[in-house]
């Protein structure tokens, strides 16, 4: 997966800080942001807000067949996390040996996802480590 380094650049804060909105009229929070809150319509109060990183596992699979991006992680588990903030967020779960269950506690960590080629652009990401 070639990704042009200027859109790499915007998605950074969502894809490093786990940076997403919060709605100051309702408490929602957003992840990814929106531009409105979907409780409160054009009275939407919306501001940048950090997740804490802290969640749990709601579902999770196996890859075993995975596409040629990540074809040197496989088997390697993609999980549904239910933020502690609400937001469901899909991503990469780094086990560290243990089981994946449903209901495990996990916190956001930063790591390498793929390169572009031999010598190119190291992309990284959030992933979700088991605690
Ligand atoms: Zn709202």
């Amino acid at each position: 997966m070639e990704t042009a380094p200027a859109s790499s650049w915007r998605r950074q804060n969502a894809s490093y800080n786990l940076v997403g909105n919060k709605c100051e009229k309702c408490g929602a929070v957003y992840f990814p942001s929106r531009i409105i809150c979907k409780n409160c319509g054009r009275e939407s109060k919306l501001r940048e807000h950090k997740l804490s990183g802290d969640g749990e596992v709601y579902s999770y699979t196996k890859i075993t067949a995975p596409s040629d991006t990540f074809k040197d992680d496989a088997p390697y588990t993609i999980g549904m996390i239910k933020t502690a903030e609400g937001p469901f967020i899909e991503g990469h779960v780094v086990d560290n040996g243990k089981d994946v269950k449903i209901g495990a506690k996990v916190r956001t960590v930063l790591r390498r996802m793929y390169a572009d080629g031999e010598e190119g652009l190291i992309h990284y990401h959030y992933k979700f480590e088991l605690i």
